[in-house]
């Protein structure tokens, strides 16, 4: 069933100048500071039909925002699917062969399986060992403020608050398989200071994304003072600190159906007061909230049998707003 889509507010940036890098990895540049300081990496593109990411790191590209400390490595991680965006079928091109953000389990990357993605992430992986913080910038199906994923740890949510931004820090919790690359081992590990950040900028193609999307990388790279202020405040769209709010994952809905849909158009963050309102059909079973103060995250209307339609959250902290 055909869904209503949005238009495209944004152009995808040519990215065939950064594909030699400086790393020997197709799309991948590391700057280095040669001073001391952490080794921050962010990523674009790691789902091709995703372009916030990329146009974010074409920003920083064209304008040479390097480190003041530290490295800084830029990946344009699934660049294949990327390059195969056509603004007519623009949800077309999210992978090829399969999702390269459920492949960071390292049973998988050691094991047997042979796709475009598979291949791509086994040449990122021996990078993606030396870094300490990575962000990756994605966006979503749904008109959703940007929201910031992590694993649920403390050293995560410690980070979080320090780039200050987006409003909405989304914990979830670690995946066993399917693992996605803030999942991968060292991250995932509390005993190391790594951390993994995911940023879900908003809708895919909306301009606003775009500009969430480099505003939260500038964040997290003045946030761990790997760029200055004077480049932070000449590239950020609002210098202002927001506030910000931390929501625990409570529970999530995987369709029993492929007869699925919401009572409404829901795009995520909607909050429900009572348990057990009605916010979904699955081939005729109510899908309700399950708890007062419910929040919903990352509502998917295109969900089929085994999918995830919806995340339940609840607010654990807000900063005093207003
Ligand atoms: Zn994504």
């Amino acid at each position: 069933m055909a869904k209503r889509d949005f238009p495209i507010e944004v152009t995808a940036p040519d990215i065939a100048p950064y594909r030699a890098g400086n790393t020997g990895v197709d799309y991948v540049t590391t700057f280095d500071s040669g001073k001391p300081g952490p080794h921050a990496m962010v990523n674009g593109v790691t789902h091709g039909n995703e372009i916030c990411g990329a146009i974010a790191l074409d920003h920083l590209f064209r304008h040479d925002i390097r480190p003041v400390r530290g490295k800084l490595t830029l990946a344009f991680v699934n660049h294949a699917a990327y390059r195969r965006f056509d603004p007519a079928r623009p949800r077309d091109n999210r992978r090829i062969d399969q999702d390269i953000n459920r492949v960071w389990a390292d049973e998988v990357l050691d094991g047997p399986g042979d796709t475009l993605e598979l291949r791509r992430a086994r040449e990122l992986r021996p990078i993606v060992e030396t870094v300490d913080h990575l962000l990756d910038l994605h966006s979503l199906g749904t008109n959703c403020p940007a929201l910031l994923l992590c694993t649920g740890q403390a050293k995560e949510t410690e980070l979080a608050r320090a780039i200050g931004f987006p409003a909405h820090i989304v914990l979830g919790q670690k995946r066993r398989s399917r693992k996605r690359m803030i999942d991968y081992t060292p991250f995932a590990d509390p005993a190391t200071h790594r951390t993994g950040l995911l940023a879900e900028c908003g809708q895919h193609w909306a301009r606003q994304t775009a500009v969430n999307a480099l505003d939260t990388t500038l964040r997290f790279l003045r946030g761990l003072a790997v760029i200055d202020t004077a480049a932070f405040a000449e590239h950020v769209s609002s210098p202002a600190r927001a506030p910000q709010r931390l929501l625990r994952i409570t529970g999530s809905v995987e369709l029993q159906s492929d007869d699925f849909t919401f009572t409404d158009e829901f795009h995520g963050l909607e909050h429900f007061p009572d348990a057990g309102t009605v916010i979904g059909r699955d081939g005729g079973a109510d899908v309700v909230t399950p708890h007062d103060d419910c929040i919903l995250v990352m509502p998917n209307a295109r969900a089929t049998k085994g999918m995830r339609a919806i995340r339940f959250a609840r607010v654990v902290t807000a900063d005093q707003a207003d």
